[in-house]
């Protein structure tokens, strides 16, 4: 570790509270204001609180070459990298794939290597329809049920450690619904006063990167949803794939589809457009490789279902299935982790006010 992340946080939140200038900015602020003393969790709810947004920054007068060096964006991105890594259960996996974007090429390869071996030597049975033609439907259900549960335990497990180390406690409906009103509006991403951010560009606020967001959730939702309405009519009404393109399943996926790549390759553009000086630039390349793989994920998906019919269909599917595999895989210790740990973020936030 290059310098104590907690130290150096530490000594800029204290500068901040006796400042006070960024107050209305974003819900670190308010939650800042309200301690005199930081302990290791305060720093902690504060970093994952934190959308590096970067308007603090620009409006700050401390910055560099003041001798405050104040660079509050990155000393919360330094600090939330460093506590995923600490909750990330199984321990060091994060470490590895938060941090060494080749780390995360192998492991999407791997994907791809393993569903292209299945779908060649163990899935052409041509006993089936459709995509089942090239994996029967029990090699797909065998692989990714226990992929699906990975990273939900996993994910559950570093969420109850991120709970205790903040101070955590009892929680009510009504703290539930302002977490879940703010994720689902983004809100902080619009900053404080609803302009938005300034994370690709110092001198203009932008909802480029809220929007973004926005995309990539709510596609990320319409393609879980269409799985999920598929699962239901292949068992409880026994109408097994493939559907014509006005079902649900399809009419789900392909917006689904849509709004995920387009997001994911609205974020790549935007990262490459911001200063990375004012993140944790030992972060950037992993992120980047994670985003891309999200947007491969939509490409493949989406070509699958123009193409399902022809015969680049083995292959798109073996791609398509290969690169959602390495997603299930990495999701609890890449940058797809920070949308669960802030969620529990603004649930520690809601009830905090509360009290
Ligand atoms: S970021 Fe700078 S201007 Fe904003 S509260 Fe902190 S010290 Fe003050
Ligand atoms: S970077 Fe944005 S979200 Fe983070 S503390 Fe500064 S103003 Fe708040």
């Amino acid at each position: 570790m290059p310098h104590d992340v907690f130290a150096e946080a530490r000594r800029q939140a204290e500068i901040c509270n006796a400042c006070r200038y960024c107050e209305g900015f974003c819900s670190v602020f308010p939650a800042l204001q309200a301690d005199r003393a930081f302990s290791d969790g305060d720093l902690t709810q504060l970093a994952n609180l934190c959308h590096n947004c970067r308007g603090c920054y620009y409006a700050c007068q401390y910055t560099a070459p003041h001798e405050f060096d104040v660079n509050l964006p990155r000393a919360l991105a330094e600090l939330r990298t460093e506590s995923w890594e600490r909750f990330a259960w199984p321990g060091g996996l994060a470490r590895m794939f938060q941090r060494h974007a080749g780390a995360v090429t192998i492991a999407v390869a791997a994907g791809f290597a393993l569903l292209l071996a299945l779908v060649h030597l163990l899935g052409s049975t041509g006993a089936g329809d459709g995509f089942y033609a090239a994996m029967s439907h029990g090699l797909m259900v065998s692989i990714f049920l226990p992929a699906f549960f990975f990273p939900l335990t996993s994910l559950a497990i570093s969420l109850r450690r991120y709970w205790r180390a903040v101070g955590g406690g009892r929680v009510r409906g009504r703290d539930i619904a302002a977490a879940l009103g703010k994720v689902a509006r983004m809100k902080d991403l619009a900053a404080g006063h609803g302009e938005g951010c300034n994370f690709e560009d110092e001198d203009r606020f932008s909802q480029a990167r809220r929007l973004a967001h926005q995309a990539i959730m709510y596609g990320f939702l319409l393609c879980f949803a269409a799985t999920g309405v598929a699962t239901l009519m292949h068992y409880l009404w026994a109408m097994p794939a493939p559907y014509p393109f006005l079902s649900a399943p399809k009419l789900l996926g392909v917006s689904g589809g849509v709004l995920l790549g387009g997001g994911a390759l609205w974020i790549a553009a935007l990262k490459t457009r911001a200063e990375r000086s004012l993140s944790d630039p030992r972060a950037w390349a992993a992120e980047m490789g994670f985003v891309l793989l999200l947007a491969f994920i939509a490409a493949s998906g989406l070509a699958l279902y123009g193409l399902g019919s022809t015969a680049a269909m083995p292959l798109l599917l073996a791609l398509h299935l290969g690169a959602v595999l390495a997603f299930f895989v990495l999701a609890p210790f890449t940058k797809m982790a920070h949308g669960a740990y802030r969620f529990a973020a603004l649930l520690r936030d809601a009830t905090r006010t509360k009290a």
